[in-house]
C-alpha cells in the first residue's frame, strides 16, 4: 500500500485581482508540479470582488481539479478572507500566499523545506527588503513595530505579513482566537510554538492596486495596538495622575502667593494655556476609552467573521 502523502493547502485571498490572478495561478502550479511528494489542493477565496475575479477563478477552478473557490457573500478583509479558508481546510499544512505575487510562490518549496528540516510548527517568511514602497511608509511601518513590541506582551516579528506555511496544530491553535478586531500578524505571534523566519526579498505589485491607504494602515496599527495592549488605557490613567500632581502644586503657590502678595487679576494667557492643553488632554483620553469600547461593543454584537455564498469544489 502507498504512503499517504501529506497535504497542503495553498490559500490564497482574492479582492479585486482579475488583472493577476491567471499569472498567479499559473505561478503557483509552475512551482508545485514538480513537488511530488505531496498532495496540493489550492482555495482561493473571493472576498466579495468587485470586477471579474469570480468568473476567472471559476474558469481557472475548471481546469485544475485541484482548486476550490469560496465566494463570500461580500467583502469582509482580507483577515476574514483568510479565516475562512483556515476553517475550510483539512489538510496537514497550509500556505498563505497573496494574489499579487508579492510573495513569491517559487519559495514555496523552500518553505517547506525548512518546516520538515526545522521541525517547525510555523515557516514565516520576513521580507529584507520591500520593493517600490515608498521610504514614509518603510519608516512609519519599522515605528509601528517599536512601539507595538514595547507595550505588548507578544513579540510579534518585524517585517513579517501573512506570507507563512503553518502545520496542522498551528492551525487548529489559530482557529480558536474567534475575536472580530482581527490583527493577524499579532495572533499569529500570539499562538507561539516553534516559528522559524524565511528571508526573502518583497516584490512590488505584479499588476493592479494595493487596497491599504494610509488611513487604514492607520486604523491597523490602531487594531494592532489595541488588540495587544492595555499601555494607552494605563497611559490616560498616568497623565491623570501627573496632571492632577502638577494642579494641586501650582493651587498651593496660587493660595500662598495670594496670601503673601494679594490677588493679581492677571494671568488669563496662563489660565487659557492650562484650559486649552487640559481638553486636549481629556478629548484624546476620552478618544482612547473610546477605541477599546468600540471594540468591546463589536465583540459583544457575536457576530460571525464572514459568511460564504458558495463553494465551489471540483
Ligand atoms: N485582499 C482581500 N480582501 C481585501 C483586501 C485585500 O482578500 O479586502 C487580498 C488581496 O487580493 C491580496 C492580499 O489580500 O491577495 C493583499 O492585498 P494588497 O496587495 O492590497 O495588500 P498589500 O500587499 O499592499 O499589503
Ligand atoms: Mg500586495
Amino acid at each position: 500500500m502507498a504512503v499517504q502523502k501529506q497535504r497542503i493547502t495553498i490559500l490564497v485571498p482574492c479582492y479585486n485581482e482579475q488583472a493577476v490572478i491567471n499569472i498567479c495561478h499559473d505561478k503557483i502550479t509552475e512551482t508545485i508540479t514538480p513537488l511530488t511528494d505531496y498532495d496540493f489542493e489550492i482555495l482561493y477565496i473571493n472576498d466579495g470582488s468587485k470586477d471579474e475575479t469570480l468568473p476567472t477563478l471559476l474558469e481557472i477552478a475548471r481546469a485544475d481539479p485541484r482548486v476550490t473557490v469560496i465566494d463570500l457573500s461580500r467583502n469582509f478583509g482580507k483577515e476574514a478572507a483568510m479565516t475562512a479558508g483556515l476553517d475550510y481546510i483539512d489538510s496537514d499544512a497550509v500556505i498563505i500566499l497573496d494574489a499579487d505575487l508579492q510573495d513569491p510562490p517559487e519559495l514555496i518549496p523552500e518553505l517547506i523545506r525548512l518546516w520538515h528540516e526545522q521541525d517547525a510548527d510555523v515557516v514565516y517568511g520576513q521580507r529584507i527588503s520591500r520593493l517600490g514602497e515608498t521610504w514614509f511608509k518603510k519608516f512609519t511601518a519599522a515605528g509601528f513595530y517599536r512601539v507595538i513590541n514595547r507595550i505588548s506582551r507578544v513579540d510579534i516579528p518585524m517585517n513579517t505579513g501573512d506570507f507563512r506555511l503553518m502545520n496542522r496544530r498551528a492551525i487548529d491553535a489559530l482557529r480558536e482566537l474567534r475575536e472580530k478586531h482581527r490583527f493577524m500578524k499579532g495572533l499569529f505571534a500570539w499562538i507561539g510554538y516553534k516559528q522559524v523566519p524565511l528571508q526573502y526579498h518583497r516584490q512590488p505589485r505584479a499588476a493592479g492596486r494595493t487596497k491599504w491607504d494610509y488611513l487604514q494602515l492607520w486604523n491597523l496599527s490602531l487594531e494592532g495596538i489595541t488588540g495587544f495592549s492595555m499601555t494607552p488605557l494605563r497611559l490616560a490613567t498616568l497623565f491623570g495622575f501627573g496632571i492632577s500632581l502638577f494642579a494641586f502644586f501650582y493651587g498651593a503657590f496660587i493660595i500662598i502667593n495670594t496670601l503673601f502678595s494679594g490677588s493679581d487679576v492677571p494671568g488669563y494667557p496662563s489660565l487659557m494655556a492650562m484650559i486649552t492643553f487640559l481638553s486636549g488632554i481629556q478629548l484624546m483620553t476620552i478618544g482612547i476609552l473610546g477605541e477599546y469600547i468600540g471594540r468591546i461593543f463589536n465583540e459583544t454584537k457575536g457576530r460571525p467573521l464572514y459568511l460564504i455564498d458558495k463553494v465551489y469544489k471540483p
